[in-house]
């Protein structure tokens, strides 16, 4: 069986209108005699209102009610897909998550997805039928419905292609593929072509929507191939793939920032072994996830400042573990939420000497102040203020020249 999965984005599907055009993609690869299993999103908004929702009744939701909430966005969408489907006079019906079933682990509102049965739908492939399945949600061993993080359709996408051994795997979203840097906020971003997994793993992680970062690292280990595109547009878009796929690599391949870090930092703390183990202990107990980290070197040896970041969200309980922390003394709590994460990325750094030194200096010649940095093989993010963020992308963008 040629097997295709399509998966749909929430804007791709956010309208009747929009959802009446979906469908002549469907069937575009139907008549290319594909066995097509889709993938959809809730309609653009409506997630964020459900979710809206749970907020503005209890600022303590049940995390499993949360997932029943949520996922009933894709319900919508999908039985609409069908019902047009259906009208056009093809076989077609929605396939809820529980349904198939999509298994998942018990970690409501994260969860990861461990198996897919497979029978019901190759069942209904072979009958001639058009599946269409909601993304983002599962069942658990408890019979309970879990989602799987926010954007979580593209892992639900990529999984689908997986277990129904698929010849593709195609994100249809709102953009032409993936940018070299967001194109909604940079009119230069170019199209990148092919980019591999280890890039847009990267890519995706720190800050660029366009693919859910998980996803990625699902197609990286299952080595499937995902073709990133409009669902507006017939244009061809990006082929996220293996490393040695990819002849010619740039320096650098894209750039990403965050909006949603915070930067937290302890004043006078004791510069002796352990300390920073006794900050960090209580935090990671609390599920808060620590990025990027700094200590300052000690003037005298004795007493020195930790900076570190976290996500915006998790600015009030780490406040409240931090100065609970009876293991620790420091003279000042310092918090910042104007900062923002912008990070270069690409391969080609790896054999190329002097990209940080270039990174520095264009930031530099903007009297961008760099707060503070981290690295990985085929990545530099900086730590600047956000009212900064647009001024060092441009800057960035022409450093490395993505616009050529
Ligand atoms: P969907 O609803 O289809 O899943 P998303 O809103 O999750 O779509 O992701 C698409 C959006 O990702 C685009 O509209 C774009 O603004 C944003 N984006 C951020 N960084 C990039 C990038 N490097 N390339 C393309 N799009 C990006
Ligand atoms: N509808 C879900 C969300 O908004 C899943 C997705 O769009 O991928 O997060
Ligand atoms: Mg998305």
């Amino acid at each position: 069986m040629k097997i295709v999965v399509l998966k749909f984005g929430g804007t791709s599907v956010g309208t009747i209108d929009r959802i009446k055009k979906v469908t002549n993609i469907i069937t575009k690869y139907v008549k290319k005699k594909y066995k097509v299993i889709v993938v959809s999103s809730a309609m653009s908004g409506a997630t964020n209102d459900l979710v809206n929702k749970s907020k503005n009744i209890s600022n303590n939701f049940s995390n499993a009610e949360y997932d029943v909430l949520v996922s009933s966005g894709e319900q919508v969408a999908c039985a609409l897909i069908a019902g047009r489907l259906i009208h056009k006079g093809y076989k077609s019906r929605s396939w809820m998550g529980w349904q198939i079933p999509i298994i998942t682990d018990n970690n409501h509102k994260y969860s990861i997805i461990n198996q897919v049965y497979r029978r019901n739908i190759i069942k209904y492939l072979k009958s001639g039928g058009i599946p269409i399945v909601t993304g983002f949600q599962g069942i658990n061993g408890e019979g309970r419905v879990t989602t799987i993080g926010r954007g979580g359709s593209d892992a639900s996408a990529i999984i689908m292609a997986k277990f129904f051994k698929a010849e593709k795997c195609i994100i249809y979203t709102d953009v032409e593929g993936v940018y070299t840097t967001d194109p909604k906020k940079l009119k230069k971003a170019k199209k990148i072509r092919v980019i591999s997994y280890e890039e847009m793993l990267e890519m995706a992680s720190l800050g660029a929507k366009v693919m859910q970062p998980t996803s990625i690292q699902d197609a990286r280990l299952s080595r499937i191939d995902i073709e990133v595109k409009s669902s507006f547009k017939n244009k061809s878009g990006t082929l996220i793939t293996k490393r040695k796929n990819i002849i010619n690599h740039s320096i650098i391949t894209g750039i990403s920032s965050t909006q949603n870090d915070a930067k937290v930092t302890l004043v006078g703390i004791k510069d002796k072994p352990g300390v920073a183990a006794s900050i960090f202990k209580p935090l990671s107990e609390s599920s808060i996830n620590v990025d990027m980290v700094v200590q300052n070197i000690s003037a005298n040896g004795k007493e020195t400042d930790l900076t570190f970041t976290i996500k915006s969200d998790d600015l009030s309980k780490t406040r409240k573990i931090t100065n609970s922390n009876k293991k620790i003394k420091y003279k000042k709590l310092l918090f910042d939420k104007n900062v923002s994460k912008v990070s270069i990325i690409g391969v080609g750094m790896i054999t190329t000497p002097g990209v940080t030194y270039r990174m520095f200096q264009a930031l530099a010649k903007h009297k961008i102040n760099i707060q503070v940095i981290s690295t990985s093989e085929i990545k530099i993010s900086v730590l600047i203020d956000k009212k900064n963020i647009k001024k060092a992308i441009v800057a960035l963008h022409k450093e490395f020249k993505l616009e050529v």
